[in-house]
């Protein structure tokens, strides 16, 4: 049996949006890439090479140092050194470390629980606190830096972790994009290595909004998905492998092609331009996770694609390695509406619970999709405030839906007001007298028993793209 050690950045996608500032957000990831990629794990194990080596099988994650190691007994001294090494990198992100015992990495993993957890929470702040830091708030400041360009240019006090930050962050529309590793220099090569030519990602969330085609271009959607059941698939193919099949089948780089096809033809399927600016902000690709953002209209049909094509390309790569039997993960999204200059932590915040909302209320058993826009039905997640309040539907049940939702976005504003007035007031025989005047009640009649609720489904059509 061989022992298996992992210390990840947990909640990633809230400390990527700790700062408010996009500057912020980039430099992190920037940071997380350099501290977990395979040559500076490598290098920081060069002290402790008789104790422990990279586990390659685990597949490169962003925010995930995954070790073997060589002998039991030095694991309390590898993982004290692989935190240390981590706080030191990114200060104030909170770490887990879990340990894993198995044959081999896949059979190690597949267990339901570790061995053993630790939580390693990111220190806080001593009170009572110096002036705090004007990025996020929350730790003192003690650093200098100037932010903003030209007339923007001002100084600022920045905390320990946003310093890092901000000398982390490049500008990817610049020259200089070439130097930056990250998420986005990935999506930019991969869209090269597709299409056969280069194209610039925005710097900004106004010029992002701005890059929508409909008509609002104050508004933006931040998407966060995640795949269900991929710790069943990780088991039923442990057993296969027992039996001598599928031993060559390489799952962590099967879910990450799976993950990358799915960005790559949801970007596709926009109906914004990208000839030059491709109209996404990506905070996060790792595994089969994804946090972007992009301009509101094109939210929906963006994350329908993101999940059919993740299930789809699984499903192929599992065929092709003969693998037809074992279950397709699913993918679940939340999407999160919000004005462009209203802060991206909220945003990603809301979206990571609405997530696991609609995880634990499908069970992680399909795809389903959960959503919020804040700025109509504010910042905290609705389920909390009412119980049973806007349930997120399964993927399959909002494509039924499709057809009926295009033809609501295609109703005035005024009329799709008028019905939300009278949905909300649940009087129904005014309702039905109204819409049959219009020669809508058909329409309306498909949104009475849910599963999408018509008043859910006039706050879906809302950032409705329309052809
Ligand atoms: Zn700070």
């Amino acid at each position: 049996m061989t022992l298996f050690l992992d210390v990840a950045v947990v909640q990633i996608q809230s400390w990527l949006a700790r700062t408010p500032h996009l500057r912020g957000r980039r430099g992190a990831s920037r940071m997380i890439r350099e501290a977990t990629m395979a040559e500076a794990v490598d290098t920081m194990l060069t002290k402790i090479t008789d104790k422990a080596r990279r586990n390659t099988a685990y597949g490169d994650i962003d925010g995930v140092i995954a070790l073997e190691l060589l002998c039991d007994d030095a694991v309390d001294d590898v993982e004290h050194h692989v935190v240390r090494y981590l706080r030191e990198a990114l200060p104030a992100a909170p770490l887990r470390s879990t340990r894993w015992e198995g044959q081999d990495s896949l059979d190690a993993h597949a267990a339901d629980e570790p061995l053993v957890t630790r939580d390693w929470p990111a220190p806080v702040s001593e009170w009572p606190a110096s002036k705090p830091c004007d990025w996020c708030r929350s730790w003192p400041a003690g650093r200098e830096a100037m932010v903003g360009a030209g007339d923007d240019r001002k100084q600022v006090q920045l905390c320990e972790d946003c310093a890092k930050r901000h000398s982390c962050a490049g500008f990817t529309s610049s020259k200089t994009a070439a130097l930056t590793p990250g998420v986005e220099r990935d999506l930019l090569k991969r869209w090269k290595a597709q299409h056969g030519r280069d194209i610039t990602l925005p710097d900004k969330f106004p010029d992002l909004a701005l890059l929508g085609k409909e008509n609002d271009n104050t508004h933006l959607a931040t998407v966060y998905a995640d795949g269900n059941a991929v710790g069943k698939l990780n088991k039923e193919l442990r057993d296969l492998r027992r039996d001598g099949i599928g031993t060559t089948f390489d799952l962590p780089s099967a879910i990450e092609n799976a993950t990358w096809s799915a960005l790559l033809a949801a970007i596709e399927g926009m109906s914004a331009d990208t000839d030059e600016t491709m109209p996404v902000i990506a905070h996060l690709v790792g595994g089969d996770d994804v946090l972007v953002s992009i301009p509101a209209h094109e939210a929906w049909s963006f994350a329908r694609t993101l999940q059919t094509t993740f299930q789809d390309a699984l499903a192929a790569e599992l065929a092709d390695a003969g693998l037809v039997e074992l279950p397709v993960p699913t993918v679940s999204a939340a999407i999160v509406f919000h004005h462009r200059s209203s802060p991206l932590s909220a945003a990603v915040d809301l979206a990571g619970e609405l997530l696991s909302h609609a995880k634990e209320q499908h069970r992680g058993k399909r795809a389903s999709l959960a959503w919020q826009d804040i700025t109509h039905d504010g910042p905290h997640p609705l389920h909390h405030q009412v119980p049973d309040q806007r349930q997120a539907p399964a993927l399959d049940m909002l494509v039924d839906a499709w057809a009926d939702l295009d033809s609501l976005a295609e109703l005035g504003a005024s009329a799709r007001a008028n019905l939300a007035l009278l949905a909300s007031d649940n009087d129904l025989e005014r309702l039905e007298s109204h819409a049959e005047r219009l020669g809508l009640w058909g329409l309306v009649q498909r949104f009475l028993e849910g599963p999408i609720l018509l008043k859910d489904a006039l706050g879906m059509v809302r950032w409705w793209r329309t052809v």
